[in-house]
């Protein structure tokens, strides 16, 4: 599995020169799988730019789409995601959290939030309706989980053939006052992958203010990574306001941190244009 970060950043796009080295794009995450098929976890500004570097590959483009939510940070890059636009591509949306998410297309694609309308797009579009607790993509198993966020989030296990895996959780917040998940059921959900991805949006002088927003403190991730041993954690959906030299920072004595906690781990700080290959261990 081959995974290449194009948007890190949560709630909103964040560009400028204080946050340039890790990138101002929202949610976007491409994972290659081992037969080639390709996969977009979340539809952020950094879709944008995953668009523009599968066009560049010059081939028909199927893509699977899996998104946490529909919240505008995680779906605000689809109408610009350039494949959309060539009758000859394909995308496939995979499930939403909930029944009041589903509505998703029809509100992107409406005349009002962008000139042109669902039924418009070139491509072939094609909901996916695949078994609720499995899904089977390419060579890999998906399982989708719910995830503590104000409307509903969900999060994935992607496990490929060669038994290499990751677990995208974002929009989660680990210890929330009304939670669907514990931290330890998420742990063990989570259990001995090559790599976790987790929103870290938060810092302890965030709280109290933004408990129960929907988001993770970085030392309740760190726990979580103590719990379920994956190969690595990446930090992600950085805030808007956490500069580069803050995530720096962050990132440093995040590490300091795991050293103690779960040595084995190693702890990344996910930033724009990182790609990882990820190996059964
Ligand atoms: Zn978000
Ligand atoms: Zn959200």
């Amino acid at each position: 599995m081959h995974v290449t970060f194009y948007g890190v950043r949560g709630s909103v796009p964040a560009p400028g020169a204080q946050t340039a080295r890790y990138g101002g794009n929202t949610s976007c995450v491409e994972v290659r799988l081992l037969d080639g098929t390709t996969l977009a976890l979340d539809a952020g500004t950094g879709l944008r730019a995953l668009g523009k570097a599968l066009v560049r590959e010059g081939r028909e483009q199927q893509v699977h789409l899996l998104l946490s939510h529909t919240h505008w940070d995680h779906v605000m890059g689809l109408p610009f995601f350039a494949p959309l636009w060539k009758k000859s591509n394909h995308l496939i949306v995979y499930p939403l959290a909930n029944e009041a998410q589903q509505r998703f297309q029809r509100n992107i694609f409406d005349d009002i939030h962008f000139p042109v309308s669902v039924h418009d797009v070139p491509a072939k579009v094609e909901l996916a309706k695949p078994d609720a607790s499995a899904w089977r993509i390419g060579g890999a198993t998906v399982r989708p989980v719910q995830l503590n966020h104000p409307g509903g989030a969900q999060g994935f296990r992607i496990e490929d053939e060669d038994g290499s895996s990751l677990c995208y959780l974002t929009d989660n917040e680990l210890n929330a006052p009304t939670a669907v998940i514990t931290t330890e059921a998420l742990a063990r959900f989570s259990a001995d992958t090559d790599l976790i991805i987790h929103d870290s949006q938060y810092v302890r002088s965030d709280m109290p203010h933004k408990l129960g927003w929907g988001h993770s403190l970085v030392d309740d991730v760190l726990h979580l990574a103590e719990l379920a041993q994956p190969a690595r954690l990446a930090l992600f959906h950085h805030d808007p306001d956490r500069t580069d030299d803050a995530l720096d920072e962050l990132g440093a004595n995040s590490k300091a941190r795991l050293a103690e906690l779960a040595p084995s781990v190693e702890l990344l700080v996910a930033r724009e244009g990182l790609e990882l290959e990820l190996k059964r261990r």
